[in-house]
């Protein structure tokens, strides 16, 4: 071996190269270097020959891949001291430290873990623990940041020393907590077998918390464990202890089952909402509350309670708006009822209603609800005692209308019978003069119209004087009837008789001419020939004497009836019972 040193040995190296002509590649430079210090190359290549495999290593596990990479560069650049750095990331850290750090880490963990803190049970802090540990079980360095994230977090919140889960707690004693650390190594184990024993009758608490007090004695039991006898003692305990945890072990498939309960219950509840969405919202909280939260036998049962409340209420609530729903129908119905009866206070009513309405549709309290109907059923009552009473004014003026329409309907009634007897004959019922007066004007004024003729004819009762002394004036009177109801029954109904005189009759025949009117009067004598005059069952045979005139043209009552006597004058003249006409 050369005693130059190495940086002569390198300029010695690199002149050899630059006078031989030969590439200054790493090979190169190795072999001619190995040549004039005298040492075998592969000698000299063994230390990195080991730090290659080792780089190589690395590059194999995707974790170490990144230092492998970086390690092959600086070998290969002969960059040691950048070498030794990138070896430093995969050497475990200084022992000592990290075993130091970690047993106070679990030390601080087990302690925050039994504090009690407010609003975070115990359940809560196993929970995050697990999910840590799970999260970050292949990465020790995460893990450890992760966990002392966790113990600050817990150890921030406020602490709460009478929540019952941590009543008589081992953690008010930390000394008692790993008893035996100061022990020999048996004692040593014995402490931490107990500390684990005691862990893990605590993580039946979130379990079945009403368990909770007999837990608690034998952690503190467990924990404080010293002698043979103790550990004897407490085996026999727990024995019993796991047979009772046994019985309660129901308690999941009945947790299951209060949850499957409280889910039905809500379900068949959203169909039943009446201010839906609002209640439906608070429900959704407390079942999120219910789940975010470890879900034990008691929660379940508090959430059921205050559903069933919420229900009852709701149930409650439904009813008073079916009731009200019912009243204001009945409100309505009274009011339009009333409607028709318009009185003052009606309209004061109105306005109350709007003045109410207003009030219900902002009201979404049933209590407030309630009150108003009160007051709506006040008002109303007095509206229908109001709306009754006017009713009942209403009927009785009615009912005085109809006596007094039933009275002028017969007075009327009487009236037209009055006035038709003023235009009657009160003995044989024909029309008396003022009748013939009123039908010869309106039957001229048709006819006039119609260009259509108009006769009258006069009758006079042959030999009367001498009936009536024979037979008696009763007789007379009877044969008077009986003449004018022949006339009656033969004549057209559109002719008209009037009883002229005692007993003359004039007769007025429309659309008829002169000749047709004679043959009608002298058809009426055939007929009283027929229709005998029975007085005392003793046919008597009336006869009369008849003048009959055509009306001239814009001609008087008076004129006509005047030439149609004549005419008839001439028919006594001529002998009676006969017809004449007039000229
Ligand atoms: P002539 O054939 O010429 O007409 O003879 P007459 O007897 O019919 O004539 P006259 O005028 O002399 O007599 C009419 C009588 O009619 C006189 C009167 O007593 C009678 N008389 C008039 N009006 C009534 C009446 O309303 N009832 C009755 N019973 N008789 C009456
Ligand atoms: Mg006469
Ligand atoms: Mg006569």
């Amino acid at each position: 071996m050369s005693n130059q040193s190495p940086s002569e040995l390198a300029r010695e190296t690199l002149k050899t190269l630059a006078t031989r002509k030969i590439p200054p590649t790493p090979e190169n430079y190795a072999r001619i270097f190995a040549e004039i210090s005298g040492v075998a190359p592969s000698e000299l290549n063994g230390a990195e020959k080991v730090l290659r495999d080792v780089a190589e290593r690395l590059t194999q596990t995707p974790k170490s891949a990144a230092i492998g990479m970086a390690l092959r560069k600086v070998i290969r650049s002969e960059d040691w001291g950048q070498c030794l750095t990138e070896i430093e990331k995969i050497l475990p850290r200084q022992g000592m430290e990290t075993t130091q750090s970690w047993s106070s880490l679990i030390r601080d963990l087990l302690r925050q873990l039994e504090i009690p803190h407010k609003g975070l049970p115990i359940a809560r802090k196993k929970a995050g623990l697990e999910t840590v540990l799970t999260r970050f079980a292949g990465n020790p360095e995460t893990l450890f940041e992760k966990l002392t994230g966790l113990i600050r977090s817990w150890s921030e919140s406020p602490t709460a020393p009478d929540t019952i889960e941590m009543e008589s707690a081992p953690a008010a004693q930390p000394g008692a907590a790993l008893p035996a650390v100061a022990h020999g190594s048996d004692t040593e184990m014995l402490g931490k077998l107990a500390e684990l024993l005691a862990q893990a009758l605590e993580s039946i608490l979130s379990a079945q918390p009403e368990l909770a007090q007999e837990v608690q004695t034998l952690a503190l039991q467990a924990r404080s464990i010293e002698t043979h006898a103790q550990v004897t003692a407490l085996a026999k305990q727990l024995r019993q202890f796991w047979i009772k945890v046994d019985l309660h072990g129901g308690d999941k498939a009945k947790i299951h089952e209060g949850l499957l309960r409280l889910l039905r219950l809500l379900v068949e509840n959203v169909g039943e909402m009446v201010e839906g969405e609002e209640w439906l919202q608070g429900q959704i909280i407390i079942l999120k509350d219910i789940i975010s939260n470890p879900i034990d036998r008691h929660s379940i049962a508090d959430a059921e309670r205050s559903l069933r409340d919420a229900i009852i209420k709701q149930g409650m609530l439904k009813h008073n708006l079916t009731d009200a729903k019912k009243t204001l129908k009945s409100l309505m119905t009274t009011f339009i009822d009333r409607l028709g009866e318009i009185t003052e206070s009606t309209g004061d009513y109105h306005h109350k209603i709007e003045g109410y309405s207003l009030k219900i549709s902002k009201s979404n309290n049933i209590a407030e609800l309630s009150h108003l109907l009160d007051d709506i059923m006040q008002d109303t009552r007095i509206i229908q005692a109001s709306a009754l009473r006017s009713h009942e004014e209403l009927v009785n003026s009615r009912k005085q209308v109809n006596e007094a329409e039933a009275r002028i309907r017969q007075l009327e009634q009487e009236l037209a019978q009055v006035s038709e007897m003023v235009r009657a004959d009160q003995l044989t019922g024909a029309l008396n003069r003022r009748g013939l007066d009123e039908a010869f004007e309106r039957e001229a004024k048709r006819c006039e119209r119609n260009k259509s003729p108009l006769c009258v004819a006069m009758l006079d009762i042959d030999d009367f004087k001498q009936l009536n002394d024979s037979l008696g004036h009763q007789a007379g009177d009877q044969a008077l009837m009986h003449l004018s109801s022949v006339i009656q029954e033969t004549l057209r109904p559109s002719d008209t008789v009037a009883r002229y005189g005692g007993e003359e009759f004039a007769i007025l025949l429309p659309d008829v001419g002169l000749e047709e009117a004679v043959k009608t009067i002298e058809r009426l004598q055939r007929e009283l020939t027929r229709k005998f005059f029975l007085n005392n069952n003793e046919r008597v045979l009336i006869t009369f004497s008849a003048g009959v005139a055509l009306r001239a043209p814009e001609e008087s009552q008076d004129e006509l009836l005047g030439r149609a006597d004549k005419a008839m004058y001439q028919s006594k003249m001529a002998g009676k019972n006969r017809v004449m006409t007039a000229l």
